[in-house]
């Protein structure tokens, strides 16, 4: 059994369910991951609010270099990282160690504290009066993360938040707890404070009490639009600060005037990238006239008829499996309803022989339309959809009629239509020939609508300031009473 990680000790959970972690290329259980409780989050957040007083005092400049030792154990032990992400995630080892890059980044952006929350200074906003803003830490925040990104998606919130002085309490994925184990191991020989950063494992009863807890200033979470959705009501409720990023629906719009080959394979990629399970992953192609149909079609069927499917550890291998059983299924259940509801099967990847794990080929499927399922849900695997739209007009209409709005993708040479998309697309994180537009640690990362539920962002600017009360001060000191 897993221990939470609390006031700089490995502590058993007070909780008495488990859950196996498994690898999803073997089916082999790697580990138990406890479902701890409220009283464990009680304890973390004990500790945590033990050690903000001492934390919040020490000068930036000190804080960050706990973060410089920790960029550096972390690029040493890159490989040992991806490979546990690929061991309990699933995804190829190259996938899992351009996400430690990722989450290195974000530690490096986090370096730069002392200047990214310096505030502000004015004098004389009226006579010999000067106004001064700056950026105070609050106390102990929280984070919750999803399956799919066991290292980066974790990172997009502590570094920003303990940089800035706060403490925090981290829940991860009970699917794949492995890897921030081994980060908080990487942590603790930073010789970091106890209790500046704690890790409480499990589900559903960590999540809301750490959603209500009184002494939790802020809750950072990603994951499904439901589950978003209920963060979100149920942590602003409780008085507190939200991000809560959830599921998405991306869309790529073709043009005819696009390069072709580049588009089809760019567009392939972002699909079945990580067996399709990012949230950032293109879903629907929609493809301008039934020339660009057909040359994008022929394209993606022939280089996704290509991919190796296996064990991401193997170097032979181009895409890894999907997390769970339960994920393949409902993966299989939304191909069966689509074709079901008229769509063409093209590529069918649902046979993947005698692979032990939970497999799925890439599967193409034509002739969607807006009203099946398989068009509106996320899939969040490895299923390209082709549909044909009539106009860059029409695509924009059908990509920001759905309830998500997380990213969407144009391919193009003419600009005035890459403007046009920029500005009409409801999505908050656009692609121009780009197919994963996933902004890097200095800008901030969000959707809209449905992705996305809050006001302040991820990562970059947008992170110091979730992570910060701005307090504003103005002065008079006087020399000449007569002024006053
Ligand atoms: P999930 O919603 O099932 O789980 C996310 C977290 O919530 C986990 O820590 C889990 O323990 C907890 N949780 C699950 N059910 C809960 C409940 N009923 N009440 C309270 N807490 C609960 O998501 P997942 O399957 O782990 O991750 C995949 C989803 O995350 C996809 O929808 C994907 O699009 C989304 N995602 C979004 C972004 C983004 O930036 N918008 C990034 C990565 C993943």
């Amino acid at each position: 059994m897993i221990k939470n990680y609390i006031g700089g000790q490995w502590t058993a959970s007070q909780g008495t369910n488990s859950f196996a972690v498994v690898n999803p290329a073997t089916t082999e259980e790697l580990a138990q991951c406890p479902m701890g409780t409220a009283a464990d989050v009680d304890a973390a957040v004990a500790a945590a609010q033990a050690a903000f007083p001492a934390w919040r005092q020490t000068p930036v400049n000190d804080r960050v270099q706990y973060l410089f030792r920790l960029k550096q154990l972390l690029e040493e032990h890159a490989e040992e990282l991806a490979r546990c992400i690929t061991t309990e995630h699933g995804k190829t080892l190259v996938e899992a160690r351009g996400s430690v890059r990722r989450g290195i980044q974000m530690v490096e952006t986090a370096c730069g504290m002392p200047t990214l929350m310096m505030g502000d200074i004015l004098e004389d906003i009226a006579a010999g009066i000067d106004s001064q803003a700056v950026r105070r830490p609050m106390g102990v925040f929280a984070g919750i993360a999803p399956f799919n990104f066991p290292a980066m998606v974790p990172m997009w919130f502590w570094p920003f938040a303990i940089a800035a002085g706060n403490t925090f309490v981290l829940k991860p994925s009970e699917r794949v707890p492995l890897t921030q184990m081994k980060i908080f191991e990487l942590l603790a020989k930073t010789g970091l404070p106890d209790g500046v950063i704690n890790m409480v494992h499990g589900g559903k009863e960590v999540v809301d009490a750490l959603c209500t807890h009184p002494e939790i200033q802020g809750v950072s979470f990603v994951g499904s639009t439901p589950v978003a959705k209920h963060v979100y009501t149920t942590a602003a409720a409780a008085g507190k600060r939200v991000q809560a990023l959830g599921g998405a629906k991306n869309f790529m719009v073709v043009l005819p005037d696009a390069v072709m080959d580049k588009a089809a394979s760019t567009a392939l990629e972002s699909i079945i990238g990580c067996a399709g399970e990012r949230c950032l992953a293109g879903s629907v192609v929609l493809s301008v006239g039934d020339e660009t149909y057909d040359v994008i079609k022929d394209r993606i069927c022939e280089e996704a008829r290509s991919i190796r499917v296996g064990d991401g550890l193997s170097p032979d291998v181009d895409m890894g499996p999907v997390i769970s059983q339960a994920s393949k299924d409902r993966i299989l259940g939304l191909i069966e309803r689509a074709l079901e509801e008229g769509a063409e099967l093209l590529v069918d990847g649902r046979d993947t022989g005698d692979l032990p794990g939970y497999f799925l080929k890439p599967t193409v499927l034509g002739n969607i339309t807006p009203e099946m399922e398989i068009s509106r849900e996320e899939v969040f695997g490895p299923v390209v959809l082709l549909a044909k739209a009539d106009s860059l007009d029409h695509s924009i209409a059908w990509l920001n009629d759905s309830p998500y709005a997380n990213t969407a993708t144009l391919f193009t040479t003419n600009g005035a239509a890459a403007r046009q998309f920029s500005y009409e697309a409801a999505p908050a994180m656009l692609g121009i020939n780009i197919g994963v537009p996933a902004p890097m640690a200095f800008f901030s990362f969000g959707g809209a609508k449905d992705s996305f539920f809050g006001d302040v962002k991820a990562h970059g600017r947008a992170g110091v300031e979730f992570f910060t009360q701005e307090v504003v001060t103005i002065q008079r000191w006087i020399k000449d009473s007569s002024i006053w």
